[in-house]
């Protein structure tokens, strides 16, 4: 590893606390609309910051999700994978918020639907550029639909982009970023290149662990100086961030119910 990653200890009771009453409140912010869901997600102080809210409002679910839009869970969108579900998008947001002024760089790992991509876009405004980085080509496609759907602008001047590509290596052309967003659970552990990708006083959220059921959400955060700080916030569940065949393999079993493809 030519990184090292420096673990500090970090008073992380407390926000083990926090994210513990949040998560608590996870999964129950259903609605009828996407303005009902916000609303719901505020309600539950789930999200907690205007940007966030008028981020999710703008950006509206039931163009990027197929089936129970507004529902708090995720959603298949094919080829293994899902949109988040609405309360991981918020956390997401909030976590990243900081990160997420006007003119600030994302990269969004996994980017699947879009729905978070076009999120970022709204909080880092026309003077910010959010690249998205996504495996399944017909994903990149439907998600660059899904965005035009509502914000063709965002498309048509480049201030997202959305490629085919593997996302553990980043996107080096435009790099650094001053946050980064895996959509997607990293069995190896945290990909080095994402790490020197990050700008300082850039934050990383990425999902990590090798099972379903046994992976957290960390926060990695490069501090001015360089130095690295993690912390893990809570049990999460995301499909995993792998190679593209053997996702493909996997859905494919499952779909057609054939033991070996
Ligand atoms: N934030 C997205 C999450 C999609 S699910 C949303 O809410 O719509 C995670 C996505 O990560 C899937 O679309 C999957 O195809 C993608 N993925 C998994 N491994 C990947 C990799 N190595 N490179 C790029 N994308 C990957």
């Amino acid at each position: 590893m030519d990184i090292m990653l420096k673990q500090l200890i970090v008073p992380v009771s407390l926000v083990v606390n926090i994210a513990l009453l949040r998560v608590s409140m996870a999964w129950r912010s259903h609605g009828q609309t996407n303005d009902e869901l916000v609303d719901n997600l505020k309600a539950h102080n789930i999200i907690q910051h205007d940007e966030v809210e008028k981020a999710m409002k703008l950006v509206d679910r039931g163009l990027y999700a197929p089936h129970n839009q507004y529902m708090d869970a995720p959603q298949s969108i094919g080829y293994g994978a899902t949109i988040s579900a609405p309360h991981m998008h918020a956390y997401a947001l909030e976590l990243l918020h900081e990160q997420l002024k006007s003119g600030g760089k994302v990269l969004d790992v996994g980017s699947g639907s879009g729905y978070l991509s076009a999120c970022f876009a709204m909080m880092v405004g026309e003077k910010g550029k959010v690249i998205g980085i996504e495996h399944v080509p017909n994903l990149v496609t439907q998600s660059i639909k899904n965005i035009e759907k509502h914000a063709p602008e965002l498309i048509a001047s480049g201030r997202v982009k959305i490629s085919v590509g593997d996302g553990r290596k980043g996107y080096e052309p435009e790099a650094p970023y001053n946050a980064i967003h895996v959509g997607a659970a990293a069995e190896q552990g945290v990909p080095d290149e994402l790490i020197k990708q990050l700008a300082p006083g850039g934050r990383m959220v990425i999902p990590v662990g090798n099972k379903l059921g046994m992976q957290a959400l960390e926060q990695i955060d490069k501090l001015l100086d360089g130095q690295i700080v993690r912390q893990s916030l809570m049990d999460v569940m995301y499909v995993p961030l792998t190679d593209k065949d053997s996702q493909y393999t996997k859905w494919r079993r499952k779909i057609f119910k054939v033991k070996d493809l």
